[in-house]
C-alpha cells in the first residue's frame, strides 16, 4: 500500500487507526449485516452514534450541562451567516476581531443583518490585534481562533468580561487545550481536525438562544437543531459515524491536553529550522500558528524547486493558499510527528543546498 505524508489544508488526513475501523465495518456495522450508511437516521443504531458523538464531543471540550453540540451541514462559511441571522438583532451591533481571511468573510456576512465594528490586523494579517475594545453593548464578540490561510493562532482568548465570546475553531479545535468558560458558541468545519467535510459542529450554551432572533428560516435556526438534537432532518450520517470515531481516537491518545502535547512538538520542529534563518515565517513568533505553518523562500523560484522536491518524497499538500503564496504545512491532530520529522529534514537540507 502507498502512504503519503499528507499535509492538506482541508479536508484533510484523518487517522489511520479510524480509516482502517471505517474499512472493517463498511460492509456488515457491528453484526447488522449493512454498512452504517444504510441505516435511517431514526434507527436506534445512528442515534446512538449520534448521541456518542455530542456525548464526546462536549467531553473532550470540557463543557457540561448548559452545553449542547449539534451536527448540521452548510460548513464554517455557513455559519458565518447563521450566527448574525440568530444573534445580532437589526438595530444591535457585534465586534469582528479579524486576524485572517476566514475572520473578513465572516464580517463580509454579518454586515447585511446589523452594524460590525471591526478591529482588524489586516491586509498582512501577520499578528493578533494589541487591544480588544469592546463597542458599547455588543451582542457578542467573534473571533478566529487558528487563521488557516495566514497561520496566524490566538494563544489564549481574551477576556471579554460577560459578553458572549463567539469563535470559529475550524482549523484548531481540540488541537489543544483552551479556556471553554471564556466561550458562549464554537463553530468548526470537520474536515480539519474532526474528521470529512459534510458535517459542521456548533457547540453552544443553551441560555444563548432564549436570545435567538425568531424570525429565521426552521433550518438556519439554532434551536430548530438543538430541540431536535440535530435530527431534525436527515444529517450527513456517515460524516457523523466518522466525526464519532476521529473523536474516539482523540480521547484515547489523551483528549485535548494529549493533543496539544502532541501538536506543540510537531509545529516545533518546524519553526525550529524556519528560525536558523534561510525560510521568513509569515506569522509573528508570538502568535504563530501550531496548526498552519505558513512561510516564504528567498523567491518563487526557490519555493517551486522546494515543493518539487517534497512532492519527490511524498509529501503533498504543502503549496501556500493562493492569497498568501509561499509554503503551508498544515500538520492537524492526525498528522504525524514522524512526517513532520521528514519535512523538517527536508527543509534543513534545502537550506544547506540552497542557502
Ligand atoms: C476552512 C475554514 C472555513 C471554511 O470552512 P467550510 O467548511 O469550507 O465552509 C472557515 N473558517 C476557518 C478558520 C477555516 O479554516
Amino acid at each position: 500500500m502507498k502512504t503519503v505524508h499528507n499535509f492538506n489544508a482541508g479536508p484533510a488526513m484523518l487517522p489511520p487507526p479510524v480509516l482502517e475501523r471505517v474499512q472493517a465495518e463498511l460492509r456488515d456495522y457491528r453484526g447488522h449485516g449493512m454498512s452504517i450508511m444504510e441505516f435511517s437516521h431514526r434507527s436506534k443504531e445512528f442515534e446512538a452514534v449520534n448521541n456518542e458523538a455530542e456525548t464526546r464531543l462536549k467531553r473532550l471540550l470540557g463543557v457540561g450541562d448548559g452545553w449542547r453540540a449539534i451536527f448540521i451541514q452548510g460548513g464554517a462559511s455557513l455559519q458565518f451567516a447563521m450566527l448574525p441571522m440568530n444573534f445580532l438583532p437589526p438595530d444591535g451591533s457585534a465586534d469582528y476581531l479579524v486576524t485572517g481571511s476566514w475572520g473578513e468573510k465572516a464580517v463580509e456576512e454579518a454586515k447585511g443583518y446589523g452594524s460590525v465594528q471591526v478591529t482588524s490586523t489586516g491586509p498582512k494579517f501577520d499578528c493578533l490585534p494589541e487591544r480588544v475594545s469592546a463597542s458599547p453593548s455588543p451582542a457578542y464578540i467573534h473571533l478566529t481562533t487558528n487563521e488557516t490561510i495566514q497561520g496566524v493562532q490566538w494563544a489564549h482568548l481574551p477576556d471579554v468580561g460577560s459578553t458572549p465570546l463567539v469563535a470559529d475553531m475550524s482549523s484548531d479545535i481540540l488541537s489543544r487545550p483552551f479556556d471553554t468558560s471564556r466561550l458562549s458558541l464554537i463553530y468548526a468545519g470537520a474536515q480539519k481536525n474532526l474528521g470529512p467535510s459534510g458535517v459542521t459542529v456548533v457547540v453552544l450554551r443553551e441560555e444563548l438562544l432564549t436570545k435567538g432572533n425568531k424570525n429565521v428560516p426552521t433550518m438556519l435556526r439554532y434551536t430548530t437543531h438543538v430541540k431536535n438534537a440535530s435530527l431534525y432532518n436527515t444529517p450527513p450520517t456517515f460524516a457523523v459515524y466518522v466525526l464519532n470515531l476521529v473523536l474516539s481516537w482523540i480521547e484515547e491518545n489523551g483528549g485535548a491536553d494529549g493533543m496539544g502535547r502532541r501538536n506543540e512538538a510537531k509545529a516545533k520542529m518546524l519553526y525550529d529550522v524556519i528560525d536558523t534563518g534561510y525560510y521568513v515565517g509569515h506569522a509573528k513568533p508570538e502568535c504563530r500558528s501550531r496548526m498552519n505553518v505558513t512561510f516564504r523562500l528567498p523567491d518563487e523560484a526557490a519555493e517551486k524547486k522546494f515543493l518539487s522536491e517534497a512532492s519527490a518524497s511524498g509529501m503533498v499538500g504543502l503549496a501556500g493558499h493562493r492569497s498568501v503564496g509561499g509554503v503551508r504545512a498544515s500538520i492537524y491532530n492526525a498528522v504525524s510527528p514522524e512526517s513532520c520529522a521528514v519535512l523538517a529534514e527536508l527543509m534543513r537540507d534545502f537550506a544547506r543546498r540552497n542557502g
